[in-house]
């Protein structure tokens, strides 16, 4: 920190001569404003907007880290302070980045300097993985020193070398060539011999991973074909466009991107293609990595330094397709001419930290800004997007078929009210679907089962008292993982040993009630004893590499029955697997959530659609108890639109996305009474506001407040309210005036989230 001030006490004695050139940089803080500063002299030609800087800042100059956003010759009215050092040799981002973070910062509520902290990686930043390497030239003849030093003959000799050569050469490299330590070439350096200079290498050498022996792409049917003339056409044209492909599961949607990707890479531009977490499978990359010799992989599990080296590989034009997940959006590529969002419905695509964005609609939205197409893919597109291609905003594509004539499954639904009581308490497997199971098993087929629920009983229950076993720290129940011997808590992974009895009447036989997947492999094992069976959630698949270990065992036949969660409804075809079974398929129905139908629609189409995706056909058996909900029956008929339809009137009638949009505001705190308090307050402001604005159109409606459906999280009381709105503008209108006026209290954090996913 000293040595930083004194940097400063030098600086501003030395820029005497007052800077010509000024720069507006933001900082990694809620402070809205950017500030602007003078560009000294010797900086001048070295500083680009997209570069972090060193500047003075506030009252006591502390040195600070910023990002520079623009820079002009536009002279501030007032005295500036100087810019102190540049950080970053190039840019860290492309103007085209730099206008999409503007936007973000302005609509998502937050400041451009958080924004820009947040999307550029650590590895980035740090130049983690980057090592500085002194690299040598000889000095032209004409520029030599007079007279001529007296060089050892080893010196002498090394001169020669590098005089062969054409382009600078690493000292490292020269000295084991001419056989030498590398102090004799810094000797030839302090001799004025030759010229040194330090650059930053990579570490270590990223080979392209070997590509896989590419399967001859298969011939595009006519649907494909159709599709693909579109996408086609948009990308000669140039320009932004976007597009909306509602295909089917297995309808071949994958390919025309692949192809599209081709197009774009032969016109010499690169391509983005965004894809749920949970779908990089080996599988999707092995398709990508077959089809094009450069692609970078952007997953959760890369180390700082390996994120880094993708980053400046990208930013180098090196890499043709980039496959990653949320936060690849935005990669810094230079000549990008095509971006792919594939299952664009996902709600992985929304960040659920500050910056809270959508990368569905960011990467809409940097289409635009950089004037190309985007195509956002399907089987169950979000209502929005839906909404979007029916207002004419997004050009609808459509494939209604599965290729090769393969039929979509049949579906059944088995009513749980009404089948024949099964032995004993709490069995997952209905007689109906166990009669199945045992059909495909014996013609040799495969079997998925679906229960989106970890551990073994979700919640312990003192039949004496009624009390249920809760988290210390959250207002829900813990759940019971019987691999583990523990009670955890899955919303903030607090775990205790289950209890002796009831902790609060002492009776000794607590119920383990509700049905997870723990408590599935059980009942598994003894209906079918001897059948490899695999569980496949978020506590087995814990180890790198499980995923792809479980698929490879799967796929080969040596597990019959796949079962688990989510997880394995996403993206995996499996030729052979010729029944699928959903447990449950209510379990997010009750979930108080406007998107509650849309994720149950959504989660059953996509899991129903894992099967005939072989010669053997394929059917689905789906265990509920309300068969005759829309998005339950309507997704047992794959009738996507009949249900988006529907939904849509819904959510018309009672005014929720997509025909407003809505903000949540969250407070947070350790006292329950000052967070209900505070939330009346800032309530109160904004209803204030919004009656002197009364006569301002479009209108807003305040929901709440209200503690929020899991009212205590990580030991945090919590209370919400939405506001809503056809019209975003004059949300963010509101915001700004409220917040200009409105200071929460010690104690209290504040969050706003616009366009929330998550409402719990
Ligand atoms: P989606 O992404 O819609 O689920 P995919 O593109 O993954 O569909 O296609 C499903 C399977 O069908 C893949 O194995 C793919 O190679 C194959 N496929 C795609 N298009 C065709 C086609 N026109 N003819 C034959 N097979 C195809
Ligand atoms: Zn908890």
């Amino acid at each position: 920190m000293k040595a930083q001030r004194d940097l400063f006490a030098q600086h501003t004695a030395l820029s005497a001569e007052p800077p010509s050139l000024f720069a507006e940089i933001v900082f990694n803080r809620p402070l809205e404003q950017s500030f602007t500063y003078g560009v000294p002299r010797h900086l001048e030609d070295r500083l680009q907007p997209g570069q972090r800087v060193q500047v003075p800042l506030g009252r006591g100059n502390r040195p600070a880290l910023g990002y520079c956003v623009a820079v002009s010759r536009n002279r501030p009215e007032c005295e500036v302070k100087p810019i102190l050092a540049i950080v970053d040799e190039k840019p860290l981002l492309t103007p085209a980045l730099l206008e999409l973070t503007r936007w973000m910062a302005d609509y998502y509520f937050c400041t451009w300097g958080q924004v820009l902290d947040a999307v550029v990686p650590a590895g980035a930043k740090t130049g983690v993985g980057l090592r500085q390497k002194l690299f040598v030239e000889a000095v032209p003849e004409t520029e030599l020193p007079i007279p001529p030093p007296r060089l050892t003959p080893r010196q002498r000799e090394a001169l020669e070398t590098l005089r062969l050569e054409t382009s600078p050469v690493e000292a490292a490299v020269l000295a084991q060539r001419v056989g030498c330590g590398v102090t004799v070439i810094q000797e030839l350096i302090r001799k004025g011999m030759a010229r040194g200079f330090r650059q930053d290498v990579e570490k270590v050498r990223f080979r392209p991973e070997p590509t896989p022996e590419a399967e001859p792409p298969p011939e595009l049917n006519t649907d494909q074909l159709r599709v693909l003339a579109a996408i086609s056409e948009a990308l000669l044209q140039g320009g932004f466009q976007p597009f909306l492909l509602h295909g089917v599961t297995g309808s071949g949607k994958t390919e025309i991107y692949l192809r599209a990707i081709e197009q774009c890479v032969a016109q010499g531009r690169e391509a983005l293609v965004l894809v749920p977490e949970i779908s990089l499978t080996p599988q999707t990359i092995r398709r990508f990595r077959g089809r094009f010799s450069r692609v970078a992989v952007l997953h959760s599990h890369l180390s700082d330094s390996e994120r880094g080296h993708y980053w400046r590989q990208i930013a180098a034009g090196e890499v043709q397709v980039i496959v990653g997940a949320r936060s690849a959006v935005f990669a810094p590529t230079r000549r990008l001419g095509l971006i792919v969002v594939d299952e664009e419905h996902e709600s992985s695509f929304k960040q659920e930290i500050t910056p809270r964005y959508h990368a569905r609609d960011l990467a809409v939205l940097r289409a635009k800004i950089e004037k190309i197409p985007v195509v956002l893919g399907s089987a169950t597109p979000s209502l929005e997007s839906w909404h979007n291609a029916q207002q004419g905003r997004y050009r609808l594509l459509s494939l209604p078929r599965r290729v090769l004539e393969l039929p979509m499954p049949i579906v059944q639904l088995v009513d749980l009210r009404h089948e024949p009581p099964a032995r004993g308490p709490y069995r997952a497997i209905s007689p109906t679907l166990e009669r199945a199971m045992r059909e495909t098993l014996d013609r040799g087929g495969q079997i998925l089962l679906l229960l989106n629920r970890r551990g073994f009983s979700t919640f312990l229950l003192c039949p004496a008292c009624g009390e249920a076993m809760k988290c210390r720290f959250c207002d829900v129940t813990l759940t019971y993982h019987r691999d583990r011997e523990v009670l955890l808590c899955h919303y903030c992974g607090y775990e205790q040993l289950p209890p002796d009895g009831c902790p609060h009447c002492g009776l000794r036989q607590m119920k383990f009630l509700g049905l997870g997947t723990e408590r599935l492999e059980a009942e598994l094992s003894q209906k079918f004893p001897g059948v490899s069976a695999l569980r496949m959630d978020s506590d087995s698949m814990r180890r790198a590499g499980a995923h792809a270990r479980a698929f490879e065992a799967f796929r080969r036949g040596e597990v019959r029955i796949l079962f688990g969660t989510q997880m394995i409804a996403k993206g995996l075809d499996f030729p052979n697997v010729t029944l699928v079974g959903v447990i449950h398929a209510d379990i997010a129905l009750h979930i108080p959530d406007f998107r509650s139908a849309e994720r149950t629609f959504q989660l059953l189409a996509q899991v129903a659609g894992r099967t005939g995706r072989g010669p053997a056909g394929g059917r689905v058996l789906v265990q509920t108890f309300n068969p005759e909900q829309p998005c339950i029956h309507l997704a047992a008929r794959h009738d996507y639109v009949a249900f988006a339809e529907a939904e849509l009137r819904h959510r018309r009638e009672l005014g929720y996305p997509p025909f407003t949009r809505l903000v949540r505001i969250l407070l947070r705190a350790k006292d329950g009474e000052l967070v209900r308090q505070e939330s009346d307050r800032l309530a109160e402001t904004f209803r204030q506001r919004l009656a002197r604005t009364a006569k301002r159109k479009p209108t807003v409606r305040l929901l709440g407040p209200a503690e929020t459906p899991v009212a205590r999280l990580k030991g945090y009381y919590r209370y919400h309210f939405q506001l809503q709105s056809p019209s975003a503008s004059a949300l963010h209108e509101l915001l700004r005036e409220v917040w200009s006026d409105f200071k929460p209290s010690r104690g209290v954090d504040v969050s706003v989230d616009v366009d929330p996913y998550n409402l719990l």
